[in-house]
């Protein structure tokens, strides 16, 4: 045990050093063009909107202050056409969908609670899996088929997507009222009223509570093949 223990702190160092080495490269490309907005559209705060949307998911799991956006051209960054996450900025790319600045916070409450390293194990899982929507690196589903059944031990990228969806498909009772997507599940749990997820016929309430009870403050993630989390 002592020596696969020793090969796991191994991996796991590797893992955080490759991924501040990824961090460090992707925020001196960002430091280079910040300098000319023709390459770079300038870093802003959330805006009250869009804290309004986050706040319920995060609801202090993660700080929203030190969150940036950046709305438009992203330099070289244009060459992967969807919105992705360094550390705590995040690259919109012009998108405007709640549920995509909802997927990109995941991914900086992945840098949080987990530093750098998440970096790789996202690229690792595209790697592996590709991005396909169905049977990708995205694709919650198929990880759970492949036994990972804890929201916490899905990849970077499932995690994400299956937040994302939380938040556009999730029902709960706000207000007396029964709510569909919109974040309803996160301000149900919030409020304390009943909520649920529903994928096609498969109930996914018990992943989506646990999912939120993650983000909101403890929890982490782990990574397949890491120690598991002793219950809680
Ligand atoms: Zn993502």
């Amino acid at each position: 045990m002592i020596g696969r223990r020793g090969a796991i702190t191994a991996r796991s160092r590797w893992l955080h050093l490759a991924g501040a080495v990824v961090l460090a490269l992707g925020r001196s490309v960002s430091s280079v063009q910040r300098l000319s907005p023709s390459l770079q559209a300038p870093a802003r705060p959330l805006t009250a909107d869009e804290r309004a949307v986050l706040q319920p998911v995060l609801a202090g799991g993660t700080a929203l202050d030190d969150i940036r956006i950046i709305d438009g051209r992203a330099g070289l960054f244009d060459v992967v056409p969807h919105p992705f996450t360094l550390g705590t900025t995040i690259y919109l790319k012009g998108r405007r969908a709640p549920g995509l600045l909802v997927h990109e916070a995941v991914h900086v409450w992945q840098y949080r609670t987990r530093g750098a390293r998440y970096t790789v194990e996202a690229l690792g899982a595209q790697a592996r899996y590709g991005t396909a929507r169905v049977g990708g690196a995205y694709d919650w589903r198929a990880e759970v088929r492949r036994g990972r059944t804890r929201w916490r031990d899905l990849y970077a990228e499932a995690q994400a997507q299956f937040v994302q969806e939380l938040w556009e498909e999730g029902v709960g009772i706000v207000d007396g009222r029964v709510e569909r997507g919109g974040g309803a599940f996160f301000r149900a749990v919030e409020a304390g009223g009943p909520a649920r997820l529903d994928d096609g016929p498969v109930d996914r309430s018990a992943l989506a509570r646990e999912c939120v009870a993650a983000l909101r403050g403890g929890g982490g993630m782990t990574a397949p093949s890491e120690i598991p989390h002793a219950p809680d």
